[in-house]
């Protein structure tokens, strides 16, 4: 299953609609397909499962994610927790429940008190939880994925966005986590898109068989997180032009003071 879990649609959570943005993925990933759409501090997820449509939706243990069956399409919870430290995406969790703390470990509890799993986005990229974590070695066993390429954090600006951040995180996973007997974790690549249109430029496929429906499905999603030990069958493409307008938008927020 090709799955994109990090993508956060448009301005606070704009999209051509249920149909419409389930039609896109499916051109981009196909069938057997999963997305990710990331609250920030909003539901975003929940408002985007609630808008009309014509599509059958099933919701999926606790609607931490709704099943599409006439173009098996997954759409799963996931939210970017904002911490001090650095970001964390929280995928999964129930719906409706989103994680307040700003605080990470506060906020890693939280997830975990929801069953939701962990991924270290754009560890060394701005805002990213990666220099935190080698300080804190013994949380990094918390994280079931390892965020080792993401497209938007291709995008840099000399002496104010850092070149070579997945770089960094890939080797990182390989020479620390991946070789350390004791942690179990999978190693991700994923789009962090602010626009449906950049679903599937990375994504990363999954072992997850269609029994999902049946089974637990938090659990399932996490043992296949975890699974992914190498960089093959991972579609990375950068996407700079996407973050670029992003962190344009985002300035001109803050210039403006709505930030
Ligand atoms: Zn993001």
């Amino acid at each position: 299953m090709k799955a994109d879990l990090h993508n956060h649609l448009g301005s606070n959570g704009a999209n051509p609609g249920f149909d419409e943005t389930i039609d896109l993925v499916y051109s981009k990933l196909g069938n057997n397909s999963a997305f990710g759409i990331a609250n920030s501090d909003d539901f975003r997820y929940e408002k985007f499962v609630g808008q009309k449509g014509k599509y059958e939706r099933v919701s999926l243990d606790k609607g931490r994610a709704v099943y599409v069956p006439e173009k098996k399409v997954l759409v799963v919870k996931c939210q970017e927790v904002f911490t001090k430290q650095g970001h964390i995406l929280a995928i999964s969790a129930p719906y409706g429940r989103n994680i307040f703390s700003k605080n990470a470990r506060h906020a890693i509890r939280e997830a975990k008190d929801f069953d939701a799993s962990l991924s270290a986005v754009h560890p060394f990229y701005q805002e990213g939880i990666g220099n935190f974590l080698i300080r804190n070695e013994n949380l990094i066993s918390q994280f079931s994925s390892w965020e080792g390429y993401n497209g938007s954090a291709e995008f840099y600006l000399p002496k104010v966005l850092p070149r070579d951040a997945n770089k960094k995180s890939i080797d990182f996973y390989f020479e620390n986590i991946l070789a350390n007997p004791d942690l179990n974790i999978g190693i991700s690549s994923a789009t962090d898109g602010h626009s449906v249109n950049v679903v599937g430029k990375c994504y990363t496929e999954l072992q997850f068989d269609e029994n999902f429906m049946n089974n637990n499905f938090a659990e399932e999603l996490d043992k296949s997180l975890r699974k992914v030990k190498c960089l093959n069958n991972r579609c990375m493409n950068s996407n700079q032009i996407d973050a670029g307008i992003h962190a344009f938008n985002m300035a001109v927020k803050t210039l403006q003071g709505k930030r």
